[in-house]
């Protein structure tokens, strides 16, 4: 048994179960904190590491937010989770040749992970990142003041779902949450002895024995994210696979070498996941005072910012055996039966900004 599975059961042991969302917060910590979990040896793979076209689109999407804001000087360029940098090496590459941008960006990188980190400074040594351990503390809001003031682009794949969630049951048309209990010398899930005194939706007969999750720590992050927009302008770019509009569902999920597993099996040894609320995001982001545009299917968005067009000039200068790899790398990205549909972005701008591109007016 690892010693953070030790550390858990002799925690719930003594105080009894804990919610999910703490049981997700200490596992995610640990797994990023001691792995790199991408690719074909680890645990699951994500889009920039499946096409540089991604990275490469999200960069020109920035410049391009950049220049219709009146291209201010110096602009932050903020990465949520950036894992092995390559989505950031992407985009640094692609907008190379954009008058003034490389000059204005200032380089932050939101990661908790010791590993993770130590990645992205090699691979991004030459725009001197600076380093912050969360959302909470960036100062997006009054209190901590980690990031300075300015303009800022805000970008975030595969970020929101790693964020710890709570999940309720219907049960006799009233909610409980969802605890990690241990009984007969193993992890289980319960139903807490005590039902929520009031709930946002309502129970339905209908809904018996359904569940609904909610993110605190999504909604927060998301709120300081406009808080921040409202005062100093500019964009973020959120990237997720999740449901729009809102819904029941458990969706709660952990991967290890790209196969589903239990939940509740090796603690801080596997991916914990769950499907991002799109609608609890955007609203979330508005609560802040910041403008929601979205959202689309990542499909919609990368065929609205050029794709194709990219794909094309990449094929051109390619081998037969790497313009496989490109065409099926792009397909994967925006076939609905793939990434397309299920991976979803949103927009967040201060209000009365400029419109994102990719985004209807
Ligand atoms: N954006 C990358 C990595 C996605 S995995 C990609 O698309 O490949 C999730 C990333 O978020 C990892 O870098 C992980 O270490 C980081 N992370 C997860 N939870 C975090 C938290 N609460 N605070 C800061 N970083 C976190």
């Amino acid at each position: 048994m690892s010693a953070l599975a030790a550390r858990l059961i002799e925690r719930i042991r003594a105080e009894g179960p804990i919610s999910i969302a703490e049981y997700m917060r200490e596992c995610n910590a640990h797994y990023y904190a001691t792995r790199d979990p991408f690719g074909a040896a680890g645990d699951f793979v994500t889009a920039p590491e499946i096409s540089q076209v991604f990275g490469e689109l999200i960069g020109a999407w920035c410049a391009d937010y950049w220049e219709r804001m009146g291209a201010p000087d110096p602009v932050l360029l903020v990465e949520l989770g950036p894992g092995r940098g390559t989505l950031m090496v992407d985009a640094l590459r692609a907008t190379k040749h954009v008058p003034g941008f490389h000059d204005a960006l200032k380089l932050h990188l939101v990661e908790q992970s010791p590993v993770l980190r130590k990645l992205q400074q090699e691979k991004l040594a030459d725009y001197a990142p600076t380093f912050h351990d969360d959302t909470a503390r960036l100062g997006f809001d009054d209190e901590v003041r980690n990031l300075p003031a300015g303009p800022l682009l805000v970008v975030a794949n595969e970020f929101f779902d790693a964020l710890p969630i709570m999940q309720f049951e219907q049960h006799e048309l009233q909610w409980y949450e969802r605890l990690v209990a241990w009984e007969d010398e193993r992890l289980v899930l319960r139903r807490a002895p005590h039902h929520l005194p009031e709930i946002p939706n309502g129970a339905r007969p209908e809904n018996e024995g359904k569940i609904r999750a909610i993110s605190p720590a999504l909604e927060q992050a998301a709120e300081h994210i406009g808080v921040r927009l409202r005062r100093h302008g500019g964009a973020a770019l959120i990237i997720d696979y999740g449901y729009f509009p809102a819904a029941l569902g458990d969706t709660l999920q952990a991967l290890r070498h790209h196969r589903p597993v239990s939940i509740l099996e090796s603690p801080g040894e596997v991916d914990l996941t769950a499907h991002v609320d799109f609608a609890r995001l955007a609203q979330a982001g508005e609560h802040g005072r910041a403008q929601a545009h979205g959202p689309i299917t990542q499909a919609q968005f990368f065929i609205a910012l050029g794709i194709a067009e990219r794909e094309s000039a990449l094929l051109k200068a390619a081998s037969p055996a790497q313009q496989e790899t490109i065409r099926s790398g792009v397909q994967r990205l925006i076939d609905p039966a793939q990434m397309g549909a299920l991976f979803k972005v949103l927009a967040l701008t201060r209000q009365g900004g400029p419109i994102p591109a990719g985004f209807a007016a």
